[in-house]
């Protein structure tokens, strides 16, 4: 690109990505092939051999992904744990320690105890917004790297990121950052002395929840006197995880859409985490929102000053009625789909604990059986919030005694709306809603039950 400063936008979409200069298609081949021939031995046109070492998809792709980093180098791989793994394989010998930050995404913690832990890898897990304690986590001639997500995943915690890069720097550490959560749209951390920043390209980058990937951008920090790009670039190669044509193409084409999509995915969430904190405040089937675009995130103002355009599109909440109710509340929504995995134009719901976080099951870290994790998706927030407040209808109802039966698209044959099965009486059709077992009941119902009410006149 010859413009000095492109913006973000022009860069997602022009970085990496020219178009074919032999046919003139605005949109680059996907260069399909594991081979290149040679005009003689060795002797490589445009300096691909094997797709494994090069392939020019995947360049364009890792040009333009790190371009939106800032970064030096970026690295594609297979997948988001592919690419952690590649980039701790990098840098990490045995006997070894990480420092991480405790909310973490579930498999990061089982990469790190149950892969690297048999390969001679320690690590401690400290609160990502306790600097003291990070420091304190430090083992002297041990401690290589301090890893730290943010926001963090379920809790969407807040790390101060130039204060983990000043704790890392000073005890000689190198410094990792997984931006999955925030995406370069709206966080860049090799701007706030990060040594390396990864991603699952799954999530916002492809944004369509049609393509698994990862990638490492590098900052162009050195690692035993050479570049660690160069030893990133080693580990890709060597050990070979790398992204696909077809995978880096859709990579690459939902990256020219990323400050777009997140912009609204940012937008929606906040409407839609101002709408369950109402509900808290009112004591209305919410216990607690977790999003650091609230004023009430104990760390909004820091991830106001360390993001910039949005505070991301995934939600927590825990529901007042306990596990039960979190368990009714994901399966009663109908545009949130029930399913692992985030930053998809398609609204998600999860159960933490069982789902994303099982890895953490048992142990000191595992998830509260309470909490709900959403990936806010762009449909129309009016939407979203509408099928939130039915779910939690729902619950309501059935924490009654009634029995609702939600039939979710996707789920099951049919796609109809919800039907409400009254205990003693026929079968209504309503959206969500639900009888009460008993006369009895009605004057305990919560007041919210706008819906229930409605539909069902008894009431
Ligand atoms: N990092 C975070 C924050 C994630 O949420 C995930 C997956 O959910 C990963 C890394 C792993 O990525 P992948 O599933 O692409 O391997």
């Amino acid at each position: 690109m010859s413009l000095s400063t492109p913006g973000f936008d022009t860069r997602a979409v022009h970085a990496g990505q020219a178009p074919d200069p032999l046919t003139g298609a605005v949109v680059p081949p996907i260069y399909q092939t594991s081979t290149f021939i040679q005009d003689d031995v060795n002797v490589l046109r445009a300096g691909h051999e094997y797709s494994r070492g090069s392939n020019p998809t995947r360049g364009g792709f890792e040009e333009q992904l790190c371009a939106l980093e800032g970064g030096f180098k970026a690295y594609a791989f297979a997948s988001g744990i592919a690419a952690e793994d590649a980039l701790l394989r990098s840098v990490l010998r045995p006997g070894d320690h990480v420092v991480i930050g405790s909310d973490s995404y579930g498999g990061t913690n089982r990469l790190l105890r149950d892969v690297w832990g048999p390969w001679g890898i320690t690590h401690t897990a400290v609160p990502a917004g306790d600097l003291d304690a990070v420091r304190a986590a430090i083992r002297r001639d041990a401690t290589a790297v301090l890893w730290v997500e943010t926001p963090s995943n379920p809790h969407l915690g807040i790390a101060d990121l130039a204060g983990w890069a000043q704790v890392a720097h000073e005890a000689g550490c190198l410094f990792f950052v997984d931006n999955t959560f925030a995406s370069p749209a709206l966080q860049r951390p090799l701007e706030w002395g990060a040594d390396a920043v990864v991603h699952s390209t799954t999530k916002y980058i492809g944004g369509h929840s049609d393509v698994l990937g990862g990638a490492v951008v590098l900052s162009d920090v050195e690692f035993q006197g050479k570049p660690l790009a160069d030893a990133v670039a080693f580990a890709q190669f060597a050990a070979g995880a790398v992204a696909g044509p077809q995978d880096c193409f859709l990579a690459a084409r939902g990256l020219k859409t990323l400050g777009l999509r997140v912009r609204q995915h940012s937008a929606n969430a906040l409407e839609v985490a101002r709408f369950l904190e109402a509900k808290a405040l009112a004591g209305d089937g919410v216990a607690e929102v977790f999003y650091p675009g609230l004023e009430s995130h104990p760390d909004h103002r820091l991830a106001a000053r360390q993001m910039s355009g949005g505070f991301g599109g995934v939600v927590s909440l825990r529901l007042a009625g306990g596990e039960a109710a979190a368990r009714r509340f994901v399966t009663a929504t109908e545009l949130f789909g029930l399913s692992v995995s985030l930053g998809g134009v398609e609204s998600l719901i999860c159960l933490p604990t069982e789902m994303t976080h099982g890895p953490l099951r048992g142990t000191p870290r595992e998830i509260s059986a309470d909490l709900v994790r959403l990936s806010v998706g762009i449909e129309d927030v009016a939407d979203l919030i509408a099928d939130l407040e039915r779910a939690l209808d729902v619950v309501a109802a059935e924490a009654l005694g009634a029995r609702v039966d939600v039939v979710r698209p996707g789920v099951g044959a049919a796609v109809t709306p919800a039907r409400v099965q009254a205990p003693e009486a026929e079968a209504v059709e309503a959206n969500t809603v639900a009888a009460p077992p008993a006369e009895a009941r009605r004057e305990s119902l919560p007041a919210p039950l706008a819906a229930v009410r409605a539909a069902v006149p008894a009431l």
